[in-house]
């Protein structure tokens, strides 16, 4: 019987890549959810005929409908269409793809659904990561990783026979668009720079964070939760080649990696297949015309957004909802040209001075923490 997915986000980056591994690999897409990508989403809709179609967005669900009238796919709406993909009963899987703390909830609700829930959304673990694990083992859903960084980790953590021999986890970060560039030459960075980066094509949100370096800072609270590991367990190395997606160093200083082409479609599957591996869609990787391989240490000075994602990972609590939340509302405000490249982490920062982190939280205090973070953004 061929697995059967709701992929949710499916008309994002991720989403769109996780449809290719879906269609070579002779998996079912039964329930497909986005925002508002009407027009992409028919085009999907009549790909791989899904049993459910959402949209967030109540008028690119009305035109949607519209489009697919001639179809068997039923058309559903708003936050409450989403969530009923996700727990779309006639999927065993759903691909968690949505951008940002938006993404949680629907990525909650496939948990609660005892699903293979492979997870993109990285918001999710950073702002609700020991809720969301607790969740998921309760009933009974498994968790597998998509962000690149952490399928590696997960595949060289295979090895490990007992965490007590983990010395460090090594996430690797491949500098972004603005490497090597000091503090004050970042002073007037536009909108299209940063959406320039040098090996990964994705979506906006993700390619700004990718130049701020925020993005590897909340693959470290990411990997923190998914792996329970302190986060000075944890340590960040420029890999400008994207080629060593991350590493675990052992004990012993044995060190294991996973290497692979930069291409999301091998994680994407993987989450998807494990424990099996088959073939797929995602590029070989040339070893022998690849290039040196280099690593180096980040720099914190110009890319302040790291340095403070670890202080909140330090901080506990509700700091990763306060770090993350500051952290969209900036983000969406460079990129509607309102605020400059270096605003970005000074309002994060102003936000985790200004919102006091809770401890041991629950969800409502996540979701407080996130309103406040947004507002001391604003
Ligand atoms: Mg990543």
């Amino acid at each position: 019987m061929s697995q059967k997915i709701a992929v949710l986000g499916s008309t994002g980056s991720i989403g769109r890549q996780s449809l290719e591994v879906i269609a070579a690999c002779g998996m079912e897409a039964v329930a497909l959810a986005a925002n508002s990508s009407a027009e992409r989403m028919e085009a999907q809709a009549r790909q791989f005929r899904p049993r459910i179609a959402a949209l967030a967005d109540e008028r690119a669900a009305a035109d949607l409908r519209v489009r697919l009238a001639d179809t068997d796919t039923r058309v559903l709406s708003g936050l409450e269409g989403v969530l009923e993909a996700a727990a779309f009963p006639g999927a065993d899987t759903a691909i968690a793809a949505l951008v940002g703390m938006a993404g949680l909830r629907p990525a909650l609700t496939a948990v609660r659904e005892g699903k293979r829930v492979c997870l993109a959304n990285k918001e999710a673990l950073v702002c609700a990561g020991p809720l969301v694990l607790e969740e998921a083992k309760d009933y009974g859903a498994k968790i597998y990783p998509v962000d690149s960084e952490h399928s590696a980790l997960f595949q060289c953590l295979e090895a490990n026979r007992d965490r007590g021999e983990v010395k460090r986890l090594i996430l690797t970060c491949s500098g972004g668009p603005f490497y090597g560039k000091k503090r004050e030459e970042l002073e007037h960075i536009t909108v299209e720079d940063a959406l320039k980066h040098p090996n990964w094509s994705m979506g906006a949100k993700i390619t700004v964070d990718s130049a701020t370096l925020m993005n590897k800072g909340l693959e470290v609270i990411e990997a923190m939760h998914l792996y329970r590991m302190p986060v000075e367990k944890i340590a960040v190395a420029i890999h400008r080649e994207s080629i060593i997606h991350s590493l675990v160093e052992y004990c012993d200083n044995a060190m294991l990696a996973q290497l692979g082409a930069p291409d999301m479609r091998l994680p994407i599957q993987y989450a998807l297949t494990w424990p099996k591996r088959t073939p797929g869609p995602s590029a070989p990787l040339d070893l022998w015309n690849c290039g040196p391989l280099t690593f180096g240490a980040p720099d914190l000075t110009a890319f302040p957004c790291l340095a403070l994602a670890l202080e909140a990972a330090k901080t506990g609590g509700t700091a990763g909802a306060i770090l993350n939340g500051a952290n969209e509302a900036a983000v969406a405000q460079f990129l509607a040209g309102r605020i400059g490249f270096l605003d970005i982490p000074a309002k994060v920062e102003r936000a985790l001075a200004r919102v006091k982190a809770v401890q041991e939280p629950t969800m409502q205090d996540i979701l407080d923490a996130d309103a406040a973070a947004r507002e001391a953004a604003g």
